[in-house]
This record gives C-alpha cells, structure tokens and sequence, in this order.
C-alpha cells in the first residue's frame, strides 16, 4: 500500500493527485494539508478519510470542526492540526512513505526538509522549495537516502530520459516552454496586460501563481534552477528551447550527440502517477498523441530581452547563495500584488530585478537566513508599493 500525503491538496497538483489516487487501489491517503479551502477539504476528507488534515489558517481550521461536526455519524474524525507545525505533521505523520509536496510557494521549504529527514520519499511539485533551499535539501535527500520524484512536466521528463543513464554521459538539458500567452509580444503590447489575460494559458490549466509565471518566463527561469539542483548540472548545460505545441515535455542531449525526448498530451496526471508507482509504469485513463492528427512540432529560440524574468533566473542562479531567494519572493510577492491588480504587468519582473539589485548576497544561507530573506523582500516590496 502507498500511503500519502498530500500537501497543497486543494490545489491543481493536490486535486488531480487525488484523481490518480481514487483510480489506484493500493493508494491511501495519510493525511491532507491546504491553507483555506475548507469547502472542498471537507469533500476530500469525507471521501479519502485521512488520519490527519491541516489547515494553515487557524481560523479556517475551526470553520472545517464545525463542518466535520455534521457528518460525525459518518465516524469521520481526523485529527485536524494548524500552521508550519501541522504542514509539518502531516509530512512526517509515521505511516506516511511518500509526499506530494504541492503547496504553492517558499512556504513548503519546511515540510520538505523535514519530509526528508523522517525518510520520506518525496513526489516533488514544489519547486519554488528547491530554487530557494536546493543547497540544503539536496545534500540531505543524498544523507538520508531518500527518492525525489519530479513532478513537474519538464522535471519528470527529463528524469525519465536519464532513466538507466550513467551521470557522466550527460551533456545538456533542452527545458522545453510553451513561451505562454504572450509569446512573440513586444514589451510595448505587454504594457496594458490585464490579470484575465495572463491568466489564459494556452496548453496547461494551474494555479494562479504558476499561470501568471508561465506567461511572464518566470516560471522556465525557476525551473532552470529547479533542474541545476535535480540534476546536478551547471546553468550552461542547460538550453530553454520554446516548443509552443507543449508535445514535448523535456529533452536531454548526451555526450555523443543523441537527443532523447519524452512527449505526451498536456496531463499533469502522467507525472504525478509516474512519481507514485516509480518505476513501474501503469496505466492511465486520458488523451493519447495521435500521431496522424498532430499537424507540426515548432521550436523557438526565447525572447530573453522581452522575457526578463527568465534571463534574471539565470543570473540568480549563476550568482548562487541568497540571490535565487531574492528572485522568488521578489516574484512571489510581485504576483501576489499584480492579481490584486496593484501593480502592472512588467512591474512584476521589474520588481524582481529591483529587489536583486538592492541584495548584498550571502553564499551559503542557511534555512533561518532564507526565511529572514524572504520576510525583508516582501517588507522592502511593500514599502516601495503602497
Ligand atoms: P494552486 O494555487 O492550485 O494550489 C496551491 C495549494 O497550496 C492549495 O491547496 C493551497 O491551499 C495550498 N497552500 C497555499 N498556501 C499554503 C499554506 N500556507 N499551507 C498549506 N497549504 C497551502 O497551485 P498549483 O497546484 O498550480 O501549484 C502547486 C505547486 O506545484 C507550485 O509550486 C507550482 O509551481 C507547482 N507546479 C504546478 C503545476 C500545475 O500544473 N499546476 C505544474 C508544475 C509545477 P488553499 O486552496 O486552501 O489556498
Ligand atoms: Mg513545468
């Protein structure tokens, strides 16, 4: 039996984890964490029956007692837990073997390092986690001997072309983009993007956050980064090609000039299953590529001058310690403020580039020295801002 925890399982990757589990027998969910949902946490508690559920948010928390208190007949009564230390519990609750990491943003650093150190095997979506805190978390993924299981597309792609591979017979990675919905804008026609209209991807339905990062670059810059610590590879092995069909979800080219690709229909399912069962591969119920169909596979170079975000990822990721730190919660809190319509599009990577400009970096910060960093980036945004 697979027994799970899902953190993030309101969100886009938590939900269509939950569709993979409710089509595998030998899949139990341990426990669930979201920060305010509780709508639709009741239905999956109701229907999965954890042992354990966090709500981030204590006034949340209580609201979801109260609801739990209508089906106590149903003998539905997990132990419902609040905060870092409940994202915490229900990471390292001790029937748990794998976790999804899927909450949205730096606040799931904390449950994945302790994931790690109770052993957990991580099926890993989180990637804001790994660009902010991959110099601590993969040193101890190596320590205590566990799996981190890529689930982000490009990430599960690529893990799935090295499958078998020596580490040496790799040369380069091809981090394939859609370029999202404004590929082939000038920044003049991004001056007025509206929040509908960088929420309209053109292949993939996620989060907000991630949305909005997709059509700003940001999005293939933190995955640069998520790769550089995935696969242990320098920032000059690694080429952002766009493939704006979203068919081919990853390359990797070897030594000797062959290139290997993993293709598949835009569904996040494939590697959420993918990173449970590794390295069995089941079946799954959705859209196959016809081949016949397909018209064209396109590729592009990026727009790195229109596309900012992604040529400051590599910058923050080449100079290393805080800087990538600086990059995301810059970015965070810029598409936090940009949906609450405060700030203009292009403000969004303007005030990355601000923010990194304005950091004195430090080389190997620790975990206290990265949430500290966070906390002064989003003050400094706010000040500037309001
Ligand atoms: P969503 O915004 O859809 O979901 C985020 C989830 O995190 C929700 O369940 C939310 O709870 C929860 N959450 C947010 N803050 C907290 C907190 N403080 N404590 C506990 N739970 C919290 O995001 P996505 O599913 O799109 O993305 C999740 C992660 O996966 C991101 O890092 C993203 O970059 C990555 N990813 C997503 C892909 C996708 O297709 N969506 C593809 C590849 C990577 P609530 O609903 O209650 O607010
Ligand atoms: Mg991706």
């Amino acid at each position: 039996m697979k027994q799970i925890a899902v953190l993030g399982s309101t969100g886009s990757i938590g939900s269509q984890t939950l569709e993979v589990v409710r089509s595998n027998d030998d899949m139990h969910i341990v426990s669930l964490a979201a920060s305010s949902n509780v709508e639709l946490l009741e239905q999956q508690i109701l229907e999965f029956q954890p042992e354990m559920v966090c709500v981030y948010r204590e006034d949340k928390a209580k609201e979801l007692k109260e609801r739990l208190k209508t089906h106590s007949m149903s003998g539905v009564n997990p132990e419902i837990l609040t905060g870092m230390d409940g994202l915490v519990a229900c990471a390292t609750h001790r029937d748990v073997t794998i976790v999804v990491a899927a909450v949205v943003g730096m606040i799931g650093i904390r449950p994945v390092i302790e994931a790690v150190k109770a052993g957990k095997d991580i099926a890993f979506a989180n990637k804001e986690t790994l660009v902010t805190a991959g110099h601590i978390i993969m040193p101890l993924v190596e320590k205590y001997g566990v799996n981190l299981l890529p689930v982000d597309s490009e990430h599960a792609a690529i893990f799935q072309c090295l499958n078998g591979e020596p580490h040496g017979g790799l040369n380069k990675i091809l981090l394939t983009a859609s370029g999202g919905p404004f590929r082939g804008k000038s920044r003049e026609e991004l001056l007025h993007v509206q929040v509908e209209d960088a929420l309209r991807h053109p292949n993939w339905s996620m989060g907000q956050k991630i949305t909005i990062d997709s059509s700003t670059m940001v999005n293939k810059g933190l995955e640069v980064i998520e790769a550089r610590w995935l696969f242990d590879v320098d920032f000059d092995q690694i080429q952002v090609v766009l493939q704006p069909q979203s068919v081919i979800h990853s390359m990797v080219e070897f030594q000797d000039g062959a290139v290997m690709a993993q293709l598949g229909t835009p569904d996040m399912k494939l590697p959420i299953q993918y990173a449970l069962c590794y390295p069995e591969r089941r079946h799954l119920v959705g859209e196959r590529l016809d081949f016949w169909k397909m018209k064209e596979i396109t590729f592009e170079k990026p727009d790195a001058e229109t596309f900012r975000g992604l040529t400051l990822a590599y910058d923050a990721g080449r100079i290393g310690g805080s800087m990538p730190t600086v990059f995301n919660a810059a970015n965070e809190k810029a598409v936090a403020l940009f949906l609450e319509r405060k700030i203009s599009y292009l403000e969004i990577t303007q005030t990355i580039e601000w923010c990194m400009g304005e950091h004195n970096n430090i080389e190997n910060p620790s975990l206290e020295d990265i949430l500290e960093i966070e906390q002064d980036v989003y003050k400094q945004i706010t000040l500037v801002k309001n």
